[in-house]
């Protein structure tokens, strides 16, 4: 992707159908730019309800065949598939940072975090093995089996352009299933990329689909009779109209939507550890993360000190062009979501809060960018406690107990991560036990759950029963089947009209 002043390149993003390239047809596309510099690069193509169809049809027709490739053989593929990934980790995160913004050092985290699940796949033999009751009744046995569902769908978000499609491909594909994947038309390339990739490691065509678009796309999935489970991640009203459309049809699905992580620091936390803590996770990737932490509960005393250290440390982060390898926070997305971010800044001071570090100020004239900013004396009334900022705005709420911290997670309408920073253990126990949310840190900011676990929030975090990767994507992108048989002696054979009894 090269650009100059005058004549900058715009790079034309296509589908992937059925192992390759294919042009979109439908004359809309939508503006792709490098947050970095303000400037457009890419113009990827929205999808019309026809081309999802050849999508799907794609995935269909790959199915029969790939459902009956040994586990041997995909394991074989998906070490195959690590060993590319890996070896090109760094080509992804150039990708991640230019369409992004994200700076190349979390760029290369995300995918390293997205391969793990890639690893974890890996296993695949031994994670879709069932259960075997041998002489459940006299000659006979019972085992259970799971098999895939056929043609899956994803629907991404743009903060993680390869790690959340990661989380639903791999674990998708390794049972079995055919994956038709769409992903944000904010950054759609790495998807594009992923493809690629795949099809080199040996993938067969049509195993892996990518529709890019808009929410024309997104209803074709939702609306196609072949699609029969939807893994959907992004902000929840999206996740919640998502969930209510596929499973009114009967599609198995999953929907994770937005998130308003609190991070509770007790008055005997270490306080300097407690603030390295609030400025990363608050500020990493410009707060465009799920698992970012937006509010800081302070307990009792340890506030003053607490805003004093996080509030020096500030200057300190050096924001800049994502491909600058010292920079450690980049521009946000796009600038009209930097807007939004800043209006939160803007209206702090009419609605109570204290301004303590102007984020709106020194930004470079160039690009999406926003400093990082922290409102002290935030109150769970105010806009900026309510919303998902999803940007470098970091809030600071006091309270008096250890009671009202907890009551004010719980009352939260979501439940995506929490942490707490204490050094009493009693007090961390008794933390995961009282907190709702389904991803708890004890001294860990961003508490997102290694591969071998599952990923999910509760409440207006997450919609269906099942988390994301991990054993719980077993269970989600397979159907359970038991089997009883008998292997009958023909000179005990009889006829019988009861009701089989286990004898
Ligand atoms: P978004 O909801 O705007 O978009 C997500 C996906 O839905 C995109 O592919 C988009 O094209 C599509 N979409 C957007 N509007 C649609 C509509 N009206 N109908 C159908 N489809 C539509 O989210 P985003 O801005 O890309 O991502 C940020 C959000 O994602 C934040 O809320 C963040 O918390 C959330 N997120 C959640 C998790 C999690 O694990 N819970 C992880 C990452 C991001």
């Amino acid at each position: 992707m090269t650009e100059t002043a005058q004549a900058p390149v715009i790079t034309r993003i296509p589908h992937w159908i059925g192992g390759r390239r294919v042009e979109g047809g439908s004359g809309r596309t939508g503006p792709v730019f490098n947050p970095a510099t303000g400037r457009q690069t890419g113009a990827v193509d929205f999808a019309t309800v026809e081309e999802v169809d050849a999508a799907v049809q794609a995935a269909r027709a790959a199915f029969p065949a790939w459902r009956e490739t040994s586990l041997a053989k995909r394991a074989e593929l998906f070490f195959r598939i690590r060993e590319l990934l890996h070896a090109r980790r760094e080509e992804a995160a150039e990708i991640l940072t230019r369409e992004h913004g994200k700076v190349l050092s979390d760029a290369l985290g995300e995918v390293t975090r997205g391969l793990e699940v890639v690893e974890h796949c890996c296993g695949i033999p031994t994670l879709l093995k069932g259960e075997h009751s041998e002489q459940a009744s006299t000659g006979i046995d019972v085992y259970s089996i799971r098999q895939p569902l056929g043609v899956v769908a994803g629907i991404t978000p743009f903060n993680f352009p390869a790690m959340v499609p990661m989380w639903m491909w791999a674990p998708a594909i390794a049972c079995g299933n055919c994956f038709v994947l769409k992903p944000s038309e904010k950054d759609p390339s790495a998807s594009l990329w992923t493809a690629e990739l795949l099809a080199e490691a040996g993938l067969p065509d049509g195993v892996f689909n990518v529709v890019m678009g808009d929410r024309v796309a997104v209803d074709a999935l939702l609306d196609h009779p072949e699609v029969a489970a939807v893994s959907f991640v992004g902000s929840t009203p999206i996740a919640r109209a998502v969930y209510e459309k596929a499973t009114s049809s009967g599609k198995r699905c999953q929907a994770l939507g937005g998130a308003k992580n609190h991070m509770i620091v007790l008055p005997d936390a270490d306080v300097d550890a407690a603030a390295d803590a609030a400025v990363s996770a608050g500020y990493g990737s410009a707060g465009e993360r799920c698992m970012a932490v937006s509010v800081v509960v302070a307990v009792g005393d340890v506030a003053q000190p607490l805003v004093d250290a996080i509030r020096d440390r500030i200057p300190k982060v050096k924001v800049g062009d994502g491909l600058d390898p010292s920079s450690e926070m980049g521009p946000l997305v796009t600038s009209e979501h930097r807007d939004r971010v800043a209006s939160y800044v803007e209206n702090a001071p009419g609605e109570g809060a204290t301004v303590v570090v102007d984020g709106r100020e020194g930004v470079p004239e160039e690009g999406f960018f926003l400093n990082p900013s922290l409102l002290d004396d935030v109150t769970p009334q105010m806009q900026a406690y309510v919303d998902e900022i999803f940007g470098p705005v970091l809030g600071v709420t006091r309270v008096a107990t250890y009671e009202e911290a907890v009551g004010l997670v719980n009352d939260s309408p979501y439940g995506n991560g929490v942490a707490i920073f204490t050094r009493d253990g009693g007090a961390a126990r008794q933390f995961q036990f009282d907190v709702q949310a389904g991803m708890v840190g004890i001294n860990v900011p961003i508490p997102v759950p290694v591969a071998y676990y599952s990923f999910g929030g509760w409440k207006s975090s997450l919609f269906g029963d099942r988390h994301i990767y991990g054993p719980e994507a077993i269970d989600f992108y397979t159907r359970g089947k038991v089997v009883t048989s008998r292997w009958p002696d023909p000179a005990t054979s009889r006829i019988d009209l009861g009701f089989p009894q286990t004898r």
